[in-house]
């Protein structure tokens, strides 16, 4: 099984062949072409299985399909206007649809698409930097949010425009309650080692963050336990999940 095979584009397994990824493991092989079909999923899956990468790769494919398809509305709209009928001189058409190409594009990188929620501080570091080197071949931008630390350099970095957003649940609604950002352009949630943040108290938090969240978007939950008070709170978030346990 190669990981080209489950659907990822070269963007992302040239770079996983840069990190001598050899082949997706189990949890891999088993989330990644349901998670790029757009199914929700319930997935038991333990720390060292390689489960940052089973919901992070099809996610960065889902935004990179996403991006490139917002850049060719924009370009099918300018081969209209060239066609008009109009004798566009070239020196004067070109700057212009190279700059709302540009346009286009800075203004959808603002967009934030996916969140992934995770209960502590390392493990938003540790994804963060997951994230960013799965990512390393393409333009998406990933920022983190967690408490402890001082709210204005994560403001700044939120402003500055991104993709993903991987927070923790309270600093994240600290945000919300600023008015720092907005969820409601996301398409993706994950909800990273969900049974730890149960246990941490994290629920209240996690279903007020789930009501600034629009209804129609696709959501992740992994686990290391798949246990009754999982699949009861799983069934406020996910719609027809697919389970899987490796
Ligand atoms: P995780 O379970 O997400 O904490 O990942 C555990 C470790 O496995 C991390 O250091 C990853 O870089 C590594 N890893 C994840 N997927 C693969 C793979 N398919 N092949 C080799 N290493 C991997």
């Amino acid at each position: 099984l190669s990981f080209a095979s489950l659907g990822l584009d070269a963007v992302l397994t040239e770079q996983l062949n840069k990190l001598n990824y050899q082949q997706p493991t189990d949890i891999q092989g088993a989330t990644i072409p349901l998670l790029l079909a757009g199914h929700d999923v319930l997935a038991g899956a333990q720390t060292g299985t390689g489960k940052t990468a089973a919901f992070t790769l099809p996610l960065l494919q889902r935004i990179l399909e996403a991006k490139q398809a917002s850049v060719s509305d924009v370009s099918d709209v300018s081969d209209v206007s060239e066609q008009d009928g109009i004798n566009h001189i070239s020196e004067i058409t070109a700057p212009t649809v190279a700059k709302t190409n540009i346009q286009a594009k800075a203004q959808y990188s603002q967009q934030i698409k996916a969140l992934i929620l995770v209960p502590t501080r390392e493990l938003a570091q540790q994804v963060h930097q997951s994230v960013t080197q799965y990512a390393q071949l393409s333009d998406i931008r990933a920022v983190m949010v967690y408490g402890g630390v001082s709210i204005q350099a994560q403001v700044n970095a939120i402003k500055a425009g991104t993709d993903i957003i991987i927070a923790t649940p309270g600093r994240l609604l600290d945000h919300l309650r600023h008015q720092v950002l907005s969820l409601a352009s996301i398409e993706h949630l994950v909800l990273d080692e969900a049974d730890r943040m149960l246990d941490m108290g994290f629920k209240d938090e996690i279903v007020a963050i789930l009501k600034r969240l629009p209804a129609t978007r696709q959501t992740a939950l992994f686990s290391a336990t798949l246990d009754d008070a999982i699949f009861k709170f799983s069934q406020r978030l996910l719609q027809q999940p697919k389970v899987v346990e490796t």
